[in-house]
């Protein structure tokens, strides 16, 4: 088999890159308190907040910095969990989800927080997201809105259909769940941006260093890569759906699912207001949500789709069918650019963070989420690390569950057929109500 490339995928994000610095490779062997492998944000978040507690820590990253999930994602960031509320709810009830939600929603603070202080170019920054939703209940939409702004207090606000349409032109819509509090941004460059800022505070951060195999029976553990290693008192694996075979329990406990974006081609401000009339996000209450936004340029940022195949072949005309199927009037919309992304779930679609053993934590299993949980992943584990700080274990309740082994893909994907039959069988059910 040929090796994976180490370069970026092709995307909107790498088209519009801040900057290009490349970091080299580890080569020899060296020493710190902390080792974190993997460089996308839940990795770097973790850097970061270890290096603003003045502890020495080395990053080693495969590839390129961003280059899974966190340089190639919708760019939405929002609080909240993978699992949603109404799952949260019944695994560990209010005290605790609200206890949750409030540290996620501190999350998106900090990230807002370290763009400013760090200075970092990952604009557009357009606040505001939509969750549209496809069926034709008010109310339910509104016990949504109610449950979660009195269970876990998230702010969120009731738009009517009106006002929905008035928005966004599609005959999909009827009303809508807003956070005004949500923003989407460029992930890349902010990911990117992290990097830097954990640098100027002394992290060092290798790039094309992928982690071979790991010793961590010591106090002192050793980490392998191809031409060095890294010994160091505490390692935290950041690897995500990437993670392969490198530390069994992690690795069992995670699945590998692919989602997908799509980059339209720039549209004319009238045809770009004939169907989407408003800058903010957009996701939908169906469990095969759609996700996308417009960029100042006219161009639609559309991504989709949750599967167990990570890179499709026809994945540009999967991404505008679904986009002609909400706005008809786009059919013939070309494509820029489209791209595979994977995220690590867990089988409970809750962020993973924790402690292995002594020495040996982790961040990971923040699926298609992560924008926000991510660096809340980050500072639990610094701080634990550094202040022994033992906030992480609010996340105990969610284990490493074994994810299924070769077959957990297949479930995961049955599961959302499943949930696509039932959103078709309900939209369904709703065209013979309307006819
Ligand atoms: C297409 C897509 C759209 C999404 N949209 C959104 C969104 O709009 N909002 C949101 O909140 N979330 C979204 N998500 C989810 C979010 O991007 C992820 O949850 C988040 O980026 C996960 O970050 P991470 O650091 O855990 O993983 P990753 O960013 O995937 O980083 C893991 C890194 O570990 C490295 N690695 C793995 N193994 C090794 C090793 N052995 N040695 C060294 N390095 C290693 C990999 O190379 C990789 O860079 C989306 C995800 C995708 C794929």
């Amino acid at each position: 088999m040929p090796a994976a490339s180490t370069e970026y995928v092709d995307s909107y994000y790498t088209r519009s890159l801040a900057d290009d610095h490349k970091r080299p490779a580890l080569e020899g062997d060296v020493d710190a308190e902390v080792c974190v492998i993997g460089g996308g944000m839940a990795g770097l978040a973790t850097a970061l907040g270890l290096a603003e507690r003045g502890r020495k820590v080395v990053l080693l990253e495969s590839r390129r910095v961003g280059w899974g999930a966190s340089g190639r994602n919708g760019g939405f960031v929002s609080h909240g969990f993978a699992c949603g509320l109404a799952a949260l709810l019944r695994r560990v009830g209010p005290e605790r989800s609200r206890e949750l939600y409030r540290m996620s929603d501190a999350s998106v603070d900090l990230i807002r927080k370290r763009i400013a202080q760090y200075d970092i170019a990952c604009g557009p920054v357009t606040n505001g997201l939509a969750n549209c939703s496809w069926f034709d209940d008010a109310d339910a939409v509104k016990r949504r809105i109610e449950t979660a702004n009195t269970t876990v207090d998230v702010g969120l606000e009731f738009w009517p259909r009106k006002k929905v349409r008035e928005f966004w032109h599609s005959p999909r819509y009827f009303d809508a769940a807003f956070k005004t509090k949500g923003f989407s941004f460029h992930s890349l460059n902010f990911t990117r941006g992290i990097a830097r800022a954990a640098e100027c505070l002394g992290a060092r951060i290798y790039e094309e260093t992928a982690v071979l195999r790991t010793d961590l029976s010591q106090d002192r553990k050793r980490v392998k890569t191809r031409s060095g290693s890294v010994t160091a008192d505490q390692v935290v694996f950041c690897c995500s759906g990437y993670i392969d075979g490198l530390v069994g329990p992690l690795a069992r406990a995670t699945l590998p699912i692919g989602t997908y974006v799509l980059l339209t081609e720039p549209l004319s401000e009238n045809r770009l207001k004939s169907a989407v009339n408003a800058p903010y996000g957009v996701s939908d209450d169906r469990f095969a949500t759609d996700y996308y936004r417009p960029l100042p340029d006219g161009r639609i940022l559309w991504g989709g789709r949750i599967s167990r195949w990570t890179d499709p072949a026809n994945l540009e005309d999967l991404m505008l069918g679904d986009l002609a199927s909400v706005y008809p009037q786009l059919a013939d919309v070309k494509a820029e650019v489209a791209w595979p992304g994977t995220m690590g779930y867990a089988t409970h679609k809750m962020p993973q963070i924790g402690c292995l053993q002594p020495g040996v934590w982790y961040n990971q299993g923040h699926g298609g989420h992560g924008m926000a949980t991510t660096t809340l992943g980050g500072e639990l584990v610094a701080s634990a690390i550094a202040e022994g700080d033992e906030r992480y274990r609010l996340f105990e309740p969610f284990g490493l569950d074994w994810a299924g082994g070769p077959l957990g893909t297949w479930v995961a994907q049955a599961v959302y057929w499943k949930y696509e039959m039932t959103d078709a069988w309900n939209l369904w059910r709703q065209g013979l109500r309307q006819a």
